[in-house]
């Protein structure tokens, strides 16, 4: 790899290929694959990394809202989408789209079925969800009689999946309340399946039940974040390769005297003589703030330089007294190693929340 000579994302495919090569060695051969790819692909690019997926045999797309799903549309992409989180007013757009929304109450599947029967549409795959303890999304086990009265009133759907989503799968000190969610789901599947007559796909796991719960594989599994490289545990961590790596450069290096001030309100004041160094990356390309004042670190040649100060929103001033570096260095901020997960941590968060913010002004470059 050239280095860096700006701030880049770099976006390794052959990484991407390795995490969906592992995800798949923890399934039965005929159990099928959704990736995740809302948010940018997690703050990748939905369109590069649906694409190499696609070719690589993936079965279906997630996203998280139509216009998600509509760029991917327009990026080529020719795979089943199952829309998650669908808003009633697009669903025109939903149609046009070919796209598959999850339904998750009455409201939203009692407008679907009118907005399919204005347009004269019938049979469109739909996937119904279930609530079985996150209490965010989906229908309750009671609504199954309900679901089954309005399905055998119209020939506008049909229902291709029906899915749950675990709670707490990284956690295993929920274990418990995971497998009751897994049973609870195994029974609304069972009772749905003999109310409407036919058998939907069924699919409960994400990345970390994809791991923990090889039980709860059913139909189909639904992953994000293992793609990207995390297997939101040290020890599952070893087995993926994070596909994204963000670099930047250094743009100045200054010295500093003891007892002068670093940044915005004088957020880091210097208690010996020092050297820092200057980077064109700060809260506006995703570094938050909660990465300042030396909690968030970079890598520069190899040794750790952390933040000083507060984050800038294009800049962060990062500690080099002891790192051999010049202007114009390339440096680190996560990847390998360190990778997001080391890194969101330091900010008390995690490697989800670091890397989808990755803003759309830094550069994505695809390896191939
Ligand atoms: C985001 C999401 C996933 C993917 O979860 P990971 O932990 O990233 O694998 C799966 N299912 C639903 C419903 C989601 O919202």
């Amino acid at each position: 790899m050239p280095k860096a000579q700006e701030t880049v994302l770099e976006i390794n495919l052959k990484a991407l290929e390795h995490n969906f090569d592992y995800l798949k060695s923890k399934l039965k051969p005929e159990t099928k694959f959704i990736a995740v790819v809302k948010a940018y692909a997690y703050g990748s690019d939905s369109c590069e990394i649906a694409l190499y997926l696609e070719k690589l045999g993936v079965d279906y797309f997630a996203v998280a809202y139509i216009e998600e799903g509509v760029a991917l549309r327009q990026g080529g992409v020719t795979t089943p989408i199952l829309v998650l989180h669908p808003q009633i007013v697009n669903f025109d757009i939903l149609v046009e789209n070919r796209l598959e929304p999850s339904l998750y109450n009455e409201k939203i599947l009692k407008e679907f079925i009118e907005a399919l029967s204005k347009e004269h549409i019938t049979n469109y795959p739909v996937h119904i969800k279930f609530n079985t303890g996150l209490n965010r999304l989906g229908f309750w086990h009671t609504d199954v009689k309900m679901i089954d009265n309005l399905l055998a009133e119209t020939k506008t759907i049909k229902v291709k999946s029906i899915l749950s989503h675990l709670a707490a799968s990284e956690d295993l000190n929920e274990k418990i309340f995971t497998l009751n969610q897994i049973e609870d789901f195994k029974n609304i599947a069972e009772n749905f399946t003999k109310q409407v007559g036919y058998k939907p796909l069924h699919h409960i796991c994400n990345t970390s039940g994809i791991l923990n719960y090889p039980e709860a594989h059913f139909d189909m599994v639904r992953s994000g974040i293992g793609l990207y490289g995390f297997g939101n545990s040290e020890k599952e961590n070893q087995f993926f390769k994070p596909i994204g790596t963000l670099k930047t450069v250094i743009s100045q290096i200054h010295t500093i005297i003891e007892g002068e001030s670093i940044g915005y309100n004088r957020g880091y004041i210097a208690t010996e003589n020092l050297r820092s160094a200057t980077l064109p990356i700060g809260h506006a390309d995703g570094i938050g703030r909660q990465y300042g004042h030396g909690k968030g670190f970079v890598t520069i040649n190899g040794k750790r330089a952390p933040i000083m100060g507060n984050v800038c929103m294009d800049m962060i001033m990062v500690n080099v007294t002891d790192i051999d570096c010049d202007e114009g260095d390339e440096v680190i901020v996560f990847g390998e190693h360190p990778n997001a997960e080391t890194l969101a941590e330091t900010a008390n968060t995690i490697s989800y929340e670091l890397i989808t913010h990755i803003s759309q002004r830094v550069m994505r470059v695809i390896i191939k």
